[in-house]
């Protein structure tokens, strides 16, 4: 990314319902923009087949999420979906010292909260075509059960409510567009 003049980095957050394919959005953006890091948060989720530790996330138990918390080193952390997920304090401030652009990746809950500590952030959030794509992506990915993938739509509406306060929307019709996008809103902000 070039034309960045600020003495500090860019954080940009990346909010989405489940299912909104968000996951494969922000890979596209990372293999694009090789520049880009991806702020790797803690949680209490298992790992689904083919996450790996410290890539897609750092999976840690409940007890060592726990201490995390003890010791302060989350910006913020939040139960979505029924476990606990958060950021660390020590991943955003490399990006900023270092002058970098990384992405976050939270819930809506989560986006709110690093904007008030950090009101440069950029807000985007990707929406779904449609309802109906949500529940197709999480039945054909078929990493969660029944139940929970009910629960992941049941909490759609409640996020597409405050998807009006982010500083853009992407509409993720296709993945090359949204990426593409996304590239573009870092590039105008940088
Ligand atoms: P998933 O389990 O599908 O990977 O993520 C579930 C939800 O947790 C998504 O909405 C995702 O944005 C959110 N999430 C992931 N990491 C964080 C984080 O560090 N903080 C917050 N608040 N939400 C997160």
């Amino acid at each position: 990314m070039k034309g960045n003049n600020k003495s500090t980095g860019l954080l940009v957050v990346v909010s989405a319902p489940s299912g909104a394919g968000k996951t494969s959005v922000l890979s596209e953006v990372m293999r694009k923009f090789p520049d880009i890091n991806f702020s790797v948060s803690v949680t209490t989720r298992p790992p689904r087949e083919g996450e790996r530790d410290g890539v897609n996330y750092f999976f840690v138990t409940d007890e060592e999420f726990e201490a995390l918390i003890e010791r302060d080193d989350f910006v913020e952390w939040a139960v979505v979906h029924g476990n606990r997920y958060g950021t660390l304090k020590s991943t955003v401030q490399d990006a900023l010292d270092n002058n970098r652009t990384i992405i976050l990746d939270t819930d809506t809950v989560g986006a709110f909260n690093i904007k008030k500590h950090f009101p440069d952030t950029v807000l985007i959030f990707i929406a779904p075509p449609s309802q109906e794509a949500l529940r197709e992506r999480l039945e054909s990915r078929n990493t969660e059960s029944r139940e929970l993938i009910q629960k992941r739509l049941d909490a759609a509406p409640g996020e597409m409510a405050r998807m009006a306060e982010y500083d853009y929307i992407v509409l993720n019709e296709t993945l090359s567009n949204a990426a593409a996008q996304i590239g573009s809103i870092i590039e105008a902000n940088n």
